[in-house]
């Protein structure tokens, strides 16, 4: 008995050790986020800074339209040109297409030109990163509605891609487009917020922020502190807003915080103020003075967004 008690002691221990050490592989294996963290390594440190018009912008279009199709999407171009103080400018958005189960789509868009300061980690590689992580997840899923992902080029210089793609969409589109969803400097700001219309249309936003609280990640929204951004809303200043001009919802993922001053959505944190179009917005300094922030940011917000995007039926507007 005494040797038949020990064998069985031996078994459940081996078979706990066993267990504790698969459950630990897990932990330690893949992470959401870590496929958007080696995109953006290949964007700002291997290309570098990709400002409107220049060669690191096109050799990031170029990532991007490769990444694509190498996860099998059907994927184009938009080439467009702008002209900017007399000069002409040429630019592209990258689109990818996942067909659902109906002609109903959603536009999942950021954009992944820079400014020429720093090398654009938060504003916007953070974005493309997601934007990418969260394709590769979806490849092969069943989704309920068609999936439009598209890389904008130009916003810095006045959301020049966003407006190329939304002024050419046909009425029958407009139509069919659901929700746009938009994300931009994702990486460092103090705070993960949703947001979304005011009213009715509102309601992407608070799905999102549903599904975060299920996940049990910390996401909020804009708490409506400056009276000119009300509650959950937020300003026209990235590419939703020629989507929003159109009459189409939308739901934009960022990072920064509205608590500080002057309460207008551009401090981003405690600590720095503005990181975005500085020269702080780099891997390098980030990491530094924020340690483990990127990897935490985009572990929730590729969660986030792939359960909003499998997950996401009808809207109680429709
Ligand atoms: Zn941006």
């Amino acid at each position: 008995m005494v040797k038949k008690r020990i064998c069985l002691l031996l078994v459940l221990i081996l078979t706990f050790s066993l267990s504790f050490s698969t459950a630990m592989a897990k932990k330690n294996d893949v992470q959401y986020g870590d496929i958007a963290y080696q995109h953006i390594f290949h964007l700002t440190n291997v290309i570098g800074a990709r400002a409107a018009g220049s060669q690191g912008e096109a050799d990031a279009a170029a990532y991007i339209y490769d990444t694509f199709r190498k996860l099998g999407y059907e994927t184009t171009i938009q080439s467009f040109s702008y002209n900017r103080r007399g000069t002409d400018y040429y630019s592209a958005n990258v689109i990818a297409v996942k067909p659902g189960k109906t002609d109903m789509q959603i536009i999942v868009g950021g954009h992944y030109d820079s400014v020429t300061a720093g090398k654009g980690v938060d504003d916007n590689a953070s974005g493309i990163g997601v934007i990418l992580e969260v394709a590769e997840i979806l490849k092969d899923v069943n989704t309920p509605y068609t999936i439009k992902f598209i890389a904008f080029g130009a916003e810095e210089v006045g959301l020049k891609g966003s407006f190329e793609y939304a002024s050419k969409m046909s009425e029958k589109e407009i139509k069919n487009t659901i929700v746009m969803i938009n994300l931009d400097s994702l990486a460092v700001g103090d705070k993960m917020y949703a947001y979304g219309n005011d009213g009715k249309k509102g309601w992407f936003r608070d799905k999102a922020l549903q599904i975060a609280k299920k996940l049990k990640l910390n996401m909020e929204t804009n708490p409506g502190i400056n009276p000119a951004y009300p509650a959950g809303t937020t300003g026209d200043w990235s590419d939703h807003k020629n989507f929003k001009d159109l009459g189409i919802p939308y739901l934009y993922f960022e990072a920064t915080n509205w608590e500080l001053a002057p309460y207008d959505g551009y401090t981003q944190t405690e600590l720095d103020g503005e990181i975005w179009h500085t020269s702080k917005d780099t891997l390098e300094y980030i990491e530094s003075a924020y340690p483990g922030r990127i990897r935490e940011h985009l572990n929730t917000f590729v969660q986030v967004l792939a359960e909003f995007l499998k997950t996401c039926r009808n809207s109680p507007i429709e």
